[in-house]
């Protein structure tokens, strides 16, 4: 009797064995047995030969109808051409040598065909297929295995091991099966109506009917989410395990003269979310919390008065950004919230006054060496930067608290990095203006409590969001941002390209090495794996300069570009200059999406819209209407495709980021989910698959929490513990692969 970890060359013979494991990676009865049909071939209603596709691997049970042999003419021997035929439509069979074949392939014999389906001589046929006659003794089983059963349909495992002979395989392998035990506990099982493991996989192997199969894939898709909500739970359990220094409120800190001289009052949900950091912070175990709001929800504030508190308890802040700009951003901006509170030490300060430093890799030694020192020695309460510079060269004096922003490409592992920092785990508070989808929340980030401001704050004045796809509109889109700057505001285009040779690869960047140019973030939301390649030239950011430079309706406007490309110092420049409002007009790629804060720009242009996912667009159009006056959103574009169309439309139709969140993840293929880089592993493709099933992540995460909250180190579920670390080794793996 076989289990799960027998080798397969044991249960099927070598010969079987070996083109699974060469060709699909499958070495045991558990790796065969995890590899489930494609699909399933309705039985009895024989695969229907109407609908061929060219270069389709097909199995069909057909009848033998003619057979014809006749001598070849460049070379010696017969070739043999059979039609098979389902009852009504014909496959042609072509062997380039009878010999074999012309005592098998006679009229009227049935037989299962596998092959990829070509075209000649306008016909359908298949060259060289593998078949298996199924002679009359086998008839009546065979008939009822065919006919009566579903057919499962594999992935062939090359070319000796078609899809029926994979099935063949799965029969043995089925038929020799011990008792397994099964990681799920039955009371779950009958709690949520699942099959226990050996069902599950005779209903997937051999099913007699639909609901069977669905019967298995559902325990098959609880299973995923199960396994994953258990390292979830033990993740969290290892978390509330570490012990970190509490950061408890200190009456006339920082934090209270901050409050005092704050200009506004801080929404309910900021003052909620405020109390749930400030709990967390005071306890013995590290927080570990992500912070979900939409652009200008102010979430900065809520993090920066964390920040305070930490260090009125004696720490430090870190505060890391995903790309240069915005990290220049974050200090300008907090070192002014912070006015005289961040000049401690210094004459004129306030006496409990704390110092801000920025880290970013352009700045000059110099700077960057006093930063760094700053950092070790404590002066500094806060250290803003980029990811990948804080994580790899600073050391703090005594880092509490890790604040990260506007993060949806910062992966598990880059948070476990940063625990390793700090004399004891420091807090970690991430920050994400990008609505995540409750799926993706519970799983991708199912190990960290959840916070979420809904409200904006008072005052803001909604963003009204247009469609311009008719190109009469085009000069009209102009005239407007013309009548916006002279009303005193200013204006964003963003663009698709930069427009210089060589900077339009569509290659995305190594992202997971935690490290992020602003180019790489550019070419990252550049590629949106939802949206088809372009069929036209786009708008580029230095093309687009010149042409409103050269535009009557612009005269005498300053306009100017920002792209990843260009050096940092003019960077810094440019978004200081439009900051100060003496750049009417910017003209840049995505790398503004992210964060970037002037409460004076009104007006946000997209050209080539089309190019943009949902999520992209909202999160670009939250660049304007963050003041008082009211935002407008021009989505400008060439398609003519209805669906892109009404994708832009729909963008138009709502300010709802999780409506659009939803909808955008609606429309990814699976695994898109979180782009690309995510999804590199395999245990995480997996995972990716589940985000639709809302209900059955629920349910799983419910028990997986209940038995993992009752014995964290699963000793009553050996099996159980022996699937987490497989599942863990898988993921282990991926994560080297991907470097
Ligand atoms: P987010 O980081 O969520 O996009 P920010 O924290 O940057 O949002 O806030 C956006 C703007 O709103 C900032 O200029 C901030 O000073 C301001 N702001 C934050 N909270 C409030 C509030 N409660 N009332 C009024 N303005 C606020
Ligand atoms: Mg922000």
């Amino acid at each position: 009797m076989a289990d799960l970890s027998t080798p397969l060359g044991k249960v099927v013979g070598q010969p079987s064995a070996s083109p699974l494991a060469k060709h699909r990676g499958l070495h045991t009865v558990g790796d065969l047995l995890d590899f489930v049909p494609r699909r399933y071939a309705e039985p009895g209603k024989l695969t229907d030969l109407s609908s061929l596709v060219e270069g389709e691997e097909v199995t069909v049970v057909a009848r033998v109808e003619r057979v014809t042999t006749r001598p070849m003419r460049q070379r010696k021997g017969r070739m043999l051409n059979a039609t098979i035929t389902d009852g009504t439509h014909e496959l042609d069979l072509t062997f380039f040598s009878a010999y074999g074949h012309e005592g098998r392939l006679v009229p009227g014999a049935r037989g299962l065909f596998a092959g990829t389906v070509g075209r000649y001589h306008q016909t359908w046929q298949l060259t060289h297929p593998d078949y298996q006659i199924l002679d009359p003794e086998e008839e009546q089983e065979a008939v009822e295995q065919y006919t009566g059963n579903l057919i499962p349909i594999y992935l062939p495992a090359g070319k000796q091991m078609p899809s029926w002979k994979v099935r063949n395989v799965a029969q043995i392998v089925l038929a020799s099966l011990g008792e397994i035990p099964d990681h799920i506990p039955p009371d779950v099982c009958k709690r949520r109506g699942l099959v226990d493991l050996v069902s599950m996989y005779r209903l997937l192997h051999q099913p007699p009917t639909d609901k069977d199969v669905a019967r298995g894939r559902y325990r098959r898709k609880y299973d995923e989410a199960f396994t994953v909500q258990t390292i979830l739970a033990q993740r969290r359990t290892a978390g509330e395990a570490l012990h970190t220094k509490p950061r408890l409120f200190v009456a006339g800190g920082l934090l209270e003269v901050f409050d005092a001289r704050l200009p506004f009052v801080l929404t309910a949900g900021q003052q909620e979310v405020s109390a749930e950091i400030a709990k967390d912070l005071a306890c013995e175990h590290p927080m570990h919390r992500l912070l979900q709001g939409e652009v200008g929800s102010g979430k900065t504030v809520v993090a920066l008065r964390a920040m305070l508190s930490v260090i009125d308890s004696g720490g430090q802040a870190a505060l890391l950004a995903p790309t240069e700009v915005l990290a220049s951003q974050h200090f300008r901006s907090i070192t002014s919230m912070l006015g005289d509170l961040a000049e401690g030490g210094m004459l004129g300060g306030s006496e409990i006054g704390t110092r801000v430093s920025l880290l970013t890799g352009s700045q000059p030694a110099g700077i960057r060496r006093k930063s760094l020192l700053d950092a070790a020695s404590g002066d500094a309460g806060i250290v803003v930067g980029t990811h990948a510079l804080i994580q790899e060269h600073v050391q703090f004096f005594d880092l509490g608290l890790v604040v990260v922003d506007e993060q949806h490409r910062f992966g598990v592992e880059q948070r476990d990095a940063l625990r390793g920092k700090g004399k004891q785990p420091p807090h970690v508070l991430v920050m994400t203006a990008t609505p995540i989808p409750r799926t993706v929340a519970m799983t991708v980030f199912g190990d960290m409590e959840t916070s979420t401001l809904t409200e904006l704050p008072k005052g803001r004045s909604p963003i009204a969001t247009h469609v311009v796809s008719n190109p009469r509109w085009f000069q009209r889109t102009w005239e407007r941002v013309a009548e916006e700057v002279r009303a005193g505001h200013q204006t964003y285009v963003v663009c698709p390209r930069i427009g210089d040779s060589d900077s339009d690869s569509d290659q995305v960047p190594g992202v997971n090495k935690g490290e992020f140019s602003d180019e790489d973030v550019e070419v990252a939301f550049a590629v949106d794996e939802s949206v088809p390649p372009a069929t036209r030239e786009l708008r580029s950011v230095l093309e687009m300069e010149v042409e409103l430079r050269d535009n009557p309706a612009l005269a005498g406007l300053r306009i100017a570009v920002l792209h990843g490309r260009m050096a940092a110092d003019d960077k810094e420049e440019v978004m200081r200059s439009f900051a100060a409002g003496t750049i009417d007009v910017l003209v840049a790629t995505t790398v503004i999406e992210v964060g970037v804060d002037v409460a004076n720009a009104t007006v946000m242009v997209i050209m080539d819209a089309d190019r943009f996912g949902i999520s992209q667009l909202h999160q670009l159009r939250g660049r304007v209407g963050r003041g008082t006056s009211p935002g407008l959103c021009l989505l400008v574009t060439e398609t003519e495709s209805e669906m892109v169309q009404q994708r832009l439309l729909s963008v138009a139709a709502t300010n709802d980021g999780f409506t659009l969140a939803r909808l955008d993840l609606e429309q990814r293929r699976e695994g898109d989910v979180l782009g690309a880089r995510q999804s590199g592993g395999k245990s995480q493709l997996r995972l990716l698959q589940l985000l639709r099933d809302e209900d059955l992540i629920l349910a799983a995460r419910e028990d997986a929490f209940a038995i993992v909250g009752a014995d964290p180190e699963l000793e009553q579920h050996p099996a159980l513990r022996n699937v987490i670390a497989s599942a863990l080794d898988d993921e282990q793996a991926a994560y080297l692969e991907r470097g």
